[in-house]
């Protein structure tokens, strides 16, 4: 971090992923990943947008079979349909050599092919299908992620470098020889890239660790030893709270020392839950580390012996979604809308002094005091809310302030505006509540 408080990006050579660019001076981009099967084109297409929709900038889908690689070009087609230019990645494992040159239209639709240096292909075979790979994607001028993974790590490498560790005057732990077999291995593969006439800003690594530590140790020696653009993430996160907290204590540790160009949260997900969420957290670990913003985020209190009652977080609750669920639409119309920022608070103890600092913030009432909700507009108290549409009559405050505040021009149409507001907001139902 400089003395003006801004981190130092690791200088890495821009790829183009489509019309995304990932490292240089390009932010850090979110991306994600469908569980769904390529080869059924109607769920993919749906799942890809949703991700789009909640702010997805690259999809990776899986290409796993003759019958996916098939369905690619028409997914491509569907979501260009639907407004949805999101550029594809395509996964592929072992026969990722054969689905390329056997479906054109897969590899034309793809931005990105993913290669998994252990899983290219084994013995005299594996530099072969390699060279296939790459030599496609200089064809299609496309670019490639060489992906390395510890769970599928090239085993007759690992082999080999054991055997030369064990025969060192001073060998390297188990734990410091598989980090290093997994930044040779990508560092390798894309040095053969090079070699076959795909250029170094065509070029993305990831080397992936499901152990935080080592990830962390791994992206820093990665980092230092070359200028390849650099696609974060910590595979196999795990579920729930575990995945989200492990994620982001790897993953903001590096960005803040500037690694890291494209990131990945690897959740999986609670059954029937949002594959979304993956982006979501993605997104907040951006934005609560101040390097983007892409949805305004509420300020909560955690509520205490103060609040009895669920309606503060039901307030809350129910605000952020609705935030969330208008920035598809607010993106294009209100530019900046992603900084602002929202305060629900339980009482009047930090309330009215945490909502002053927030664009806009309310100040519920606890449990006994007054049944009035004062609201603070730019620090200033402009209304107080009270009866059953509190709720209501506060999100129609915040969409007023979008509106005067982010619409071209509106700044200055909030200036003649009549500061009086209260009177005037249209009333929309918060769901749930
Ligand atoms: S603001 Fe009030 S309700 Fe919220 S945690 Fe503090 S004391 Fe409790």
């Amino acid at each position: 971090m400089n003395p003006q408080g801004q981190i130092t990006r690791r200088i890495a050579q821009r790829v183009m992923i489509g019309h995304v660019p990932v490292g240089g001076d390009a932010p850090v981009v979110v991306q994600s990943m469908t569980n769904t099967d390529t080869a059924d084109a109607e769920a993919t297409a749906r799942q890809v947008f949703e991700l789009w929709q909640a702010g997805s900038e690259i999809v990776r889908i899986t290409v796993n079979s003759p019958e996916a690689a098939a369905q690619v070009g028409r997914i491509r087609s569907q979501l260009d349909a639907m407004g949805c230019d999101v550029p594809l990645v395509g996964d592929f494992h072992y026969n990722g050599h054969k689905l390329l040159a056997q479906y054109p239209d897969c590899a034309e639709a793809l931005a990105k092919y993913r290669i998994n240096p252990g899983n290219v292909g084994k013995g005299s075979k594996r530099d072969e299908q390699f060279a296939d790979m790459i030599e496609i994607a200089i064809k299609y001028s496309k670019p490639v992620r060489i992906g390395v993974n510890w769970g599928s790590l090239d085993q007759a490498k690992m082999a080999r470098m054991m055997d030369e560790n064990a025969r060192l005057a001073e060998p390297l732990s188990s734990d410091a020889l598989m980090r290093e077999a997994l930044i040779q291995s990508a560092l390798e593969s894309a040095e053969q890239a090079e070699a076959l006439g795909l250029t170094g800003d065509k070029i993305i690594i990831s080397c992936k660790v499901s152990n935080v530590q080592d990830l962390l140790m791994v992206y820093r020696d990665l980092g230092s030893r070359c200028d390849y653009a650099l696609h974060l993430g910590l595979t196999e996160a795990g579920m729930g709270s575990k995945g989200i907290v492990a994620s982001t204590a790897a993953l903001s540790l590096l960005l803040q020392e500037g690694i890291g160009d494209t990131i990945r949260v690897s959740l999986t997900p609670e059954p029937n839950e949002s594959r979304t969420k993956e982006v979501i957290v993605a997104q907040e670990i951006l934005q609560t580390m101040g390097i983007r913003s892409f949805t305004p985020l509420v300020t909560a209190c955690p509520g205490c012996g103060r609040t009895t009652s669920t309606y503060f977080q039901e307030l809350a609750q129910n605000i952020q979604r609705y935030l969330r669920e208008q920035m598809p639409l607010w993106r294009n119309q209100y530019p900046g809308v992603e900084s602002m920022s929202v305060a629900v608070m339980g009482c009047v103890v930090n309330g009215p002094g945490e909502s002053k600092l927030a664009n806009i913030g309310i100040s519920l009432p606890g449990t006994g005091e007054v049944p009035v909700a004062p609201v603070f507009v730019d620090g200033q108290k402009t209304v107080t809310l009270k009866g059953n549409a509190i709720a209501q009559e506060f999100q129609a405050i915040v969409e007023d302030y979008v509106q005067s505040h982010y619409a071209e021009g509106g700044k200055l149409r909030q200036q003649d505006a009549d500061l009086d507001q209260s009177t005037q907001h249209k009333t929309i139902p918060l769901k749930a509540l």
